[in-house]
C-alpha cells in the first residue's frame, strides 16, 4: 500500500494511505487528515488516489495552492504534480512528508470494511484477519497463524507469481537519507 512517511521530531512515522482524499500541510490537526470530496476546496493541499482500481500501485496526484508546497525542493508553481515514489512534500510550516509507494510483504489486520475473497483458499479476508497483501498485484490473502491459514506463504501468488515470502519491514525510510 503507498504511504507516506511524516517527520515527528527526529523520528519518521509511516502513514499507510487508503484510497481516500488527505489534507496536509497547515490549518490541520494531524499531518494527513481524511477530507470528504466537497471539502478539498477548504485546504492548501490534498492527495487523491488515481483510477480506485484496486491496484496496489495506482498513482496519487497532489493538488495544492500554487507555490505553497515544494516538491523535492522545487516550489510547485503549477499547482499539480503526479507524486512518484519517494517525492518530499514540504510546506512553509508543517512536518516534512515523504511518499513511498514500497509495498513489503508483511502479515498484517486487515483492515478495509469490505471482505475479499483470498486467491488461494477462496474464503472471505474479513476485516480484522491477518492477512498479507500481495506487494505486487495488491490482492489479499490470509496469513494467519493456524497452518491452513498460511494462505500466502503457501506457494506463489496465483495471480502475479510473485513468491509468497513475507520481507519484513519496509527497507526505505527518509530517516537514511
Ligand atoms: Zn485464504
Ligand atoms: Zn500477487
Amino acid at each position: 500500500m503507498p504511504h507516506m512517511w511524516v517527520q515527528h521530531g527526529f523520528d519518521w512515522l509511516n502513514a499507510p494511505l487508503d484510497p481516500a482524499i488527505y489534507a496536509l500541510g497547515t490549518g490541520i490537526a494531524t499531518p494527513l487528515q481524511k477530507i470528504g470530496h466537497a471539502e478539498i476546496s477548504q485546504y492548501i493541499a490534498v492527495i487523491a488516489p488515481g483510477e480506485a482500481s484496486g491496484n496496489a500501485a495506482s498513482s496519487w496526484t497532489l493538488v495544492c495552492a500554487p507555490g505553497a508546497c515544494r516538491v523535492n525542493g522545487s516550489p510547485l508553481l503549477t499547482g499539480i504534480a503526479v507524486l512518484n515514489d519517494r517525492d518530499e512534500i514540504q510546506f512553509a510550516t508543517a512536518p516534512r512528508l515523504f511518499f513511498s509507494t514500497e509495498t513489503p510483504a508483511v502479515a498484517a489486520r486487515y483492515g478495509r470494511k469490505d471482505p475479499v475473497p483470498c486467491p488461494r483458499c477462496t474464503e472471505l479476508v474479513l476485516e480484522g484477519d491477518i492477512a498479507v497483501i500481495c506487494p505486487t498485484c495488491g490482492v489479499a490473502y490470509h496469513e494467519g497463524a493456524s497452518a491452513e491459514d498460511k494462505c500466502f506463504t503457501y506457494d506463489a501468488c496465483v495471480v502475479c507469481g510473485r513468491p509468497g515470502e513475507l520481507s519484513g519491514g519496509y527497507k526505505w525510510s527518509p530517516a537514511e537519507l
